[in-house]
Parts: C-alpha cells; structure tokens; sequence
C-alpha cells in the first residue's frame, strides 16, 4: 500500500487535533483535558518521524519487535514518548520494561511483577494502565471490573511501576448512545479507586479510538489512541 504524503500527514494530524479540540468544547472540558496519542503500528519511522516534526510526541505501539526496530531508528528523538498498547505476554515484558514509558495493557499481577522487576532504575517508574474488559466480551483481553481493585492494591505496592489509570477497548458500537455506556464504566471504574486509594496518581483514562473519539472525551477520556485518523489505514503486515 502506498504511504501517506507529508501533506497527507499534517492534514490528517491537523483535522485529528481539531476533532480532538471541538470534542473538548462540547464536552465542557479544558482545551488540555486530553491528549493525543497517535497509534503508528504497522506504520514506518519515517512516518512517526513526520509526526514527531509536526508536534506530536506521544505514540502508541502494539507489536514489540516492530516498536523496536522503529524506537532504534528514531533514538534521535529524545523527548518522544513510546506508549505499549497491544496485549503483553509474559516473554515480551522485559523489552517493554526496558524500551517504554508507558503499558497500558496490564491486566494481571504475574505480567505487573515481571514489569516491576525487570524495569531498569534509571530510567525511573514505568506509567501503568490497567486494561479493562468493559464490554464483558469472552474473546477480549483485561481485567473484569470487579477484579480491578485486589490487582490495582497489587500495582500500587510495586515501587517501579506508578499505577496511571485505566484503559479499554469497548466492542464496536452504532450509536453514540451505546458507545458511551461502556466508555462510561470505565470512567466510573476509575473513580471507584481514586475514591479508594487518593493518594496514588490516578489521573488517566485511556479511551476513544478513530471510531468513538467523541464518545469517549464525553466521558472524560485524558489521552485518546487514534491511529487510522492519522496514519490512514493500517498496512497488511503486523507483526
Ligand atoms: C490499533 C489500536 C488503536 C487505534 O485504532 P484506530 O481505530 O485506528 O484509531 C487504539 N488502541 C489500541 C489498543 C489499538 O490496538
């Protein structure tokens, strides 16, 4: 498939902030109440490098072997920030310890400790986001919701992983209405333990795809995962 042009980008990228910015407004919310998170799998590092050169910092990677080989063709960039939002098994956490500064898709204790012991010291806490199964789909991963409170007690005892908040990936929905009940879960999920545990730094929720963006800045979304609106559809080939 043929890649997008660096004019593609910066309209794509340009009409994603607007979209991102007018779902603030119209949620009532500050103008800096949610940030993007642009999800560049199976897109190349030149296509994250022209992002990262039109302002965007944040990215989101789902395979690890792909993630690193662009990580090490950007290594230029200091300040980016690489985000692991695919499902982690077991044999991939060290690489994810050692590579990222964030995981979103933590969802149980084994693959928690294993982050935890294998995160380098210097390079500080690993940013953790519990994955949640908030559509209650067989096939999904994450944690069910009455699950959440005894695994996130676990993480926050964890000295090398600072406990974020909670993310999800709603089954597709047709209406609005219908895509932000489950959204709305999880918002209540997150409140639900910052009632509980007040002085861990539980300030993100990681919700809104291409699809339900709007949706999810309704329900208080603070950092939103768009791939397709900004990098066009995925390539054929993940890894
Ligand atoms: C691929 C992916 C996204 C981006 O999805 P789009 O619909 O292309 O915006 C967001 N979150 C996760 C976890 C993904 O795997």
């Amino acid at each position: 498939m043929a890649e997008m042009t660096d004019t593609m980008l910066f309209e794509s990228l340009t009409s994603a902030r607007r979209r991102l910015a007018d779902a603030l407004a119209a949620a009532g919310r500050a103008p800096d109440a949610a940030q993007l998170l642009a999800v560049s799998k199976t897109k190349p590092a030149g296509m994250i490098r022209e992002a990262w050169q039109l302002g965007q910092r944040e990215f989101g990677e789902n395979y690890v072997q792909e993630a690193l080989e662009k990580q090490a063709e950007l290594a230029d960039l200091a300040d980016i920030v690489w985000h692991f939002i695919g499902p982690l098994q077991g044999n991939k956490t060290r690489a994810v310890a050692e590579h990222f500064d964030w995981v979103h898709s933590v969802d149980r204790e084994k693959i928690a400790r294993r982050l935890n012991d294998q995160r380098p010291e210097e390079l500080g806490p690993l940013e953790v986001c519990l994955q949640v199964n908030i559509s209650d789909e067989e096939s999904k991963s994450g944690i069910a919701v009455d699950e959440l409170h005894d695994l996130a007690q676990a993480v926050l005892a964890m000295p090398r992983l600072r406990l974020r908040g909670l993310m999800a990936i709603p089954a597709p929905a047709a209406t609005l209405a219908e895509q932000r009940a489950p959204l709305a879960r999880l918002r209540q999920a997150l409140e639900a333990l910052q009632e509980r545990f007040p002085e861990a730094p539980l300030d993100t929720l990681s919700m809104g795809m291409s699809d339900d963006l709007e949706a999810a800045v309704h329900e208080g979304a603070t950092l939103v995962r768009l791939g397709t609106a900004i990098f066009g559809a995925r390539n054929n080939s993940p890894r």
